[in-house]
């Protein structure tokens, strides 16, 4: 069976759902060899999936591990994935809103790799916090709080660790319905209704043009969509880091001082964007959804009262303007980066990460800048300094203000939306 799958695929022709299925049942149960997967994942790669065999393979890897169960309790129930970004935080504050505005938030979250900070890293700088709650506990967190955040189990999806390991050993990764049917058949067996993606662009994202985050955000519009959840995308700049906080703890007190009406800007314009419902600009302004961040924190054995004790060690130092001018660069890759090297990010899944080392970046692109003026902190505990350092050097580019004297024009956040 997996030859004829494998020769059919090797010649480009279309796979039925069965024989997805058959794939990936083959690849779980040891039937088909780490080798054979990895021919047909190159198969597949050259010669592309339809949009049917997108959602197949989707379905059929969701549909070979556990699916959250949520009967008994009311929905709707939401989520949202961020192809992921600097100083992303929109999950820690997104969770918390919508169960404020009576929705059930049962997310399932990753850590984070390279110049990318991880949702669970961030929560897990509170201390206590865990993310390896069971279902148990993660049906009493939705009902006390409306929400969770956890990391994945060993049983929701689990093809896609087998094959997403293989895609990272055989040059795999990029390939657009792997990776929708990777997100998405993770997101599946969360019991969702709807589910909100973020496709992020801008050279501190995974997709750097609006050509390729656009054909990623409708292959994950159709195929969710197929697969019987309400998706919608919106593409998102990550030109620039979101919101000020770059690294785990920094970007935890920002979340709460966005839970509790204040905060960026930015970050509250695109979580209220992002949640698509009319009172959630309201609420948010209100403070009430910082709460359900509480209850969330608590569900998950976090102690907030001790977050601050993720600072120890931490040593503060700013990063001047070197001439006075417009800001026509804040460069999120290159921010990502020294935050990184300060020991907020890992490179590989088992290093671990500085609670509270990161950037708090003080300036946006169009911003009127005066000589000597702080551009950024550098919270950090020692360790990678001067590179830090020299990496904020390339990521902000102070240039002349315009003939008029003004300030630059801001950036805009919102590049659009896929339904
Ligand atoms: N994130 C995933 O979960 N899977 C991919 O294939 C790419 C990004």
């Amino acid at each position: 069976m997996i030859d004829d799958i494998l020769r059919a695929k090797r010649a480009g022709e279309r796979l039925s759902d069965a024989a997805i299925l058959a794939f990936v049942t083959g690849v779980l149960d040891g039937s088909v060899s780490r080798p054979q997967a990895a021919a047909w994942l190159a198969f597949a790669f050259v010669r592309g999936l339809d949009d049917g065999e997108a959602i197949a393979l989707t379905r059929a890897m969701t549909d070979t591990g556990d699916k959250l169960d949520w009967s008994g309790i009311d929905g709707p129930f939401v989520d949202k994935h961020s192809t992921g970004g600097v100083g992303d935080k929109v999950s820690l504050v997104l969770a918390p809103l919508w169960a404020e505005l009576g929705w059930k938030v049962p997310m399932i979250s990753g850590r984070g790799l390279g110049h990318t900070g991880g949702t669970l890293d961030k929560l897990e700088a509170i201390p206590g916090y865990r993310t390896d709650l069971d279902t148990a506990a993660l049906r009493r967190a939705l009902l006390d709080a409306g929400c969770f955040i956890n990391g994945q189990t060993a049983t929701l999806a689990p093809a896609d660790r087998i094959l997403y390991a293989l895609r990272n050993e055989t040059q795999t990764v990029e390939c657009i319905p792997l990776i929708v049917a990777s997100i998405l058949s993770k997101k599946l067996a969360e019991g969702l209704d709807r589910l909100v993606l973020d496709v992020k662009v801008g050279t501190g994202a995974f997709m750097k043009t609006p050509a390729e985050a656009r054909r990623l955000a409708e292959a994950l519009v159709r195929v969710g969509n197929g697969a019987g959840v309400e998706t919608r995308a919106f593409l998102t700049d990550m030109e620039q880091p979101l919101g000020q906080a770059c690294g785990n703890a920094l970007e935890v007190h920002e979340s709460i001082a966005c839970l509790k009406g204040g905060g960026p800007e930015d970050l509250r314009a695109l979580t209220v964007a992002l949640s698509g419902h009319p009172d959630a600009a309201a609420v948010l302004a209100s403070g009430r959804a910082y709460e359900r961040f509480e209850r969330m924190v608590a569900a998950h054995g976090g102690d907030l009262g001790a977050l601050a004790a993720s600072h120890a060690g931490v040593q503060v130092e700013e990063v001047c303007a070197p001439r006075p001018g417009v800001l026509t660069r804040c460069d999120a890759w290159d921010i990502g980066r020294a935050a990184f090297v300060l020991g907020a990010g890992r490179l590989r899944a088992e290093d671990t990460v500085h609670p509270g080392v990161g950037v708090t970046v003080l300036h946006k692109i169009g911003d009127s800048i005066e000589e000597g003026q702080p551009l950024a902190l550098l919270h950090h505990a020692g360790r990678g300094v001067e590179h830090a350092r020299a990496q904020l050097s390339a990521a902000f580019v102070v240039g002349d203000p315009s003939s008029s004297g003004t300030a630059g024009a801001p950036r805009a956040l919102l590049h659009g939306t896929v339904e």
